[in-house]
């Protein structure tokens, strides 16, 4: 097949939204190589064998075994998967870098946020923005565990703001090195790493430059204290002050000026691969909550026969799927997208980088999605172990700390809710998404007489995949009112765009869902497929009625008398299910799979 056809085939990112997409192009944790799949099960064994028998150790500030653990994790070669075979990796493609960083999250968000910091955002930018001498002197040794790498954007006074920081770097007078000096906090790997990305504003340039800054305390680099946490107990995470550090000039990252770029382009990547490392979480908890649901008996019967419980439980192993199957969506059409770059004579490094750029948009839907359904996953799990599951004896109790951090950092989920309708609209504004014609399209529809036909909903899905189709009107119909109606001032009506990035979020994910589960029901029958199937339409449900609620909310917001009037008519119609699921039908399913399963078992 020619690079021209697959470029036609290959959806763009936030296209998903005005574009059909057909089950049999979506990648499923069910297809699966071979290969990824030892290299799944490998990162299990690891996990079980250091992390999850010894989860006290990591609850107790054990800082020493997290980095033990990690230089293990170097030695299996865990750390080198995203890293091309030139500069000692395994050169892995972008699915099995979000299978190793997802099955390695699962046990502690310790080791997880370790991990993530070094492999991500330590070493990605040298591999995404490093010369053939940075790469060659720097990558190897990250790769391998012998270095540990760690990330200094986050300041006192640069937080969400992160282009504002204050840390200058003032090149010396025979030009050269740079000396850095200033304030940097919240810095995850701080207290083992050998290197740091450090980001700083040379004079008074508009953005900031970044820079490879290897760990010398004789060059006027020192530490805060661990910072006290509420989770994450033994991930490092110290200030880093730099006075006057020298920097030789070879080791700026990129051009001057490039930091702010290479900061974002590096978060893409950690966003995604953070929704990823939430997923193990969510399996794990379930597992664990399902398992103790089983054996506690309470009235001479045990919990799970509960409605209560069972209803928790559907909805744990639901969010689960959904995640499941938007993030390894993403991530194949990542790859697949690299792979094209590549073969129309990118280089990998440039290929990469447009490859995770493209798909911005789901990096942010899926690092607030996942990292949201992490976290009411931990919590309902303290809450199906009752009073146990508050002991600090439980892992249910670290879980939930440790999950909690995932709406913070890589971007706050406030951030990236504005970020992801943000890029589409701009992407619709450069024309590389139509959104302008079906939302002028959906506007001539709510015009329009509404078909009073009730079609043929008998296939599998027919009815979910005629809503689906309408709830993406209900987003082109807000956003596309709202950019019509604020232009660029739309930025500042913040509540609206919370809302409409809502419907963006459960439209992706919602979809995903849908599309696997087609997949997988055509393949293996849909007798197979009966509580994924459940799982769809439940997901689906709630989609519904939370996209209900948020088009409510921003079309009050900014629409008065008859247009307002219309666009609520138009909600109801988009939203409308002709043939509503017995939900409590479908959770009892779900429940009683999971119970007779001992565990989440749909990966
Ligand atoms: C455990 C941990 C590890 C970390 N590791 C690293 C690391 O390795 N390297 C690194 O550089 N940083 C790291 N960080 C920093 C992290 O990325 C920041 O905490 C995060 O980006 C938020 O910045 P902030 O804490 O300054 O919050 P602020 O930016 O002050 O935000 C506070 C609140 O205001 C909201 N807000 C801010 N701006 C806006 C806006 N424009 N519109 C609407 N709402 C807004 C935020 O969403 C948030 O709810 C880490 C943080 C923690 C806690």
């Amino acid at each position: 097949m020619s690079t021209q056809t697959i470029e036609k085939d290959l959806l763009r990112g936030g296209q998903f939204l005005v574009k059909e997409t057909k089950c049999e192009d979506v990648f499923t944790l069910e297809d699966l190589s071979e290969e990824q799949k030892m290299m799944r099960d490998s990162t299990k064994e690891f996990v079980d064998r250091e992390l999850w028998s010894h989860w006290e150790r990591f609850e107790s500030k054990d800082y020493a075994y997290t980095e033990e653990t990690m230089r293990h994790a170097g030695e299996l070669g865990l750390l080198g998967i995203a890293v091309p075979e030139a500069y000692g990796g395994l050169g892995m493609g972008f699915v099995s870098t979000m299978l190793v960083c997802d099955y390695i999250s699962g046990a502690t968000g310790s080791f997880s946020t370790a991990f993530g910091a070094h492999t991500g955002i330590g070493t990605m930018p040298i591999i995404l923005y490093g010369n053939e001498e940075q790469k060659k002197k720097y990558v190897p040794k990250l790769a391998t565990g012998e270095w540990f790498g760690a990330y200094c954007l986050t300041e006192p006074g640069a937080g969400s703001d992160a282009n504002s920081g204050k840390t200058k770097a003032v090149l010396s007078e025979d030009g050269k090195f740079y000396a850095i000096t200033g304030q940097k906090m919240w810095i995850s790997n701080a207290g083992f790493c050998n290197m740091f990305i450090v980001f700083a504003r040379i004079e008074d340039d508009k953005n900031i430059t970044g820079f490879i800054v290897e760990n010398d305390p004789e060059n006027g680099i020192t530490m805060g204290d661990e910072e006290k946490k509420l989770g994450i107990h033994s991930s490092s995470t110290r200030q880093v002050f730099f006075n006057e550090t020298k920097v030789p000039v070879e080791n700026m990252l990129s051009e001057r000026g490039n930091g702010f770029k290479i900061a974002m382009n590096a978060l893409n990547v950690g966003r995604i691969k953070l929704a990823a490392a939430c997923l193990e979480a969510q399996r794990r908890v379930i597992t664990e909550a399902v398992k103790y649901a089983n054996e506690r008996l309470q009235f001479k019967t045990p919990i799970i026969n509960f409605g209560a419980i069972k209803s928790k439980v559907a909805t744990m192993a639901t969010n689960a799927y959904a995640g499941e199957s938007a993030c390894y969506r993403a991530a194949k059409n990542i790859e697949d997208r690299i792979t094209l770059r590549v073969a129309q004579g990118n280089p990998h490094q440039e290929a990469e980088l447009k490859g995770v750029e493209e798909y911005a948009i789901e990096c942010s839907i899926l690092k607030v999605a996942v990292s949201e359904d992490c976290q009411s996953t931990t919590d309902e799990g303290i809450q199906i172990f009752g009073g146990m599951g508050f002991s600090a004896d439980t892992p249910m109790e670290s879980a939930w700390r440790d999950s909690r951090i995932a709406r913070i950092y890589e971007g706050t989920n406030e951030i990236n809710r504005m970020l992801a309708v943000g890029m589409l609209v701009k992407k619709a504004m450069k024309g590389h998404v139509d959104l302008l014609g079906p939302a002028t399209q959906v506007g001539e529809e709510l015009m329009g007489i509404p078909s009073f036909d009730v079609p043929d909903f008998s296939e599998l899905f027919s009815e979910e995949k005629d809503l689906l189709a309408r709830l993406k009107k209900v987003f082109l119909m807000v956003a596309g009112s709202a950019v019509q109606k604020f232009g660029p001032e739309l930025e500042k009506h913040q509540q609206l765009l919370m809302a409409a990035s809502d419907i963006l979020i459960e439209v992706y994910m919602a979809e995903s869902t849908l599309l696997r589960t087609e997949k997988n029901a055509k393949r293996f029958g849909e007798e197979a497929q009966e509580a994924q199937i459940a799982m769809s339409k439940l997901y689906l449900y709630n989609a519904v009625d939370i996209i209900i609620q948020k088009g409510k909310e921003a079309i009050v917001s900014f629409a008065e008398g008859d247009e307002q009037r219309m666009m609520l008519m138009g909600l109801k119609r988009f939203t409308k299910y002709t043939n509503q699921p017995n939900v409590v039908a479908l959770r009892t399913l779900i429940a009683d799979k999971v119970a007779a399963d001992q565990g989440y078992t749909f990966d």
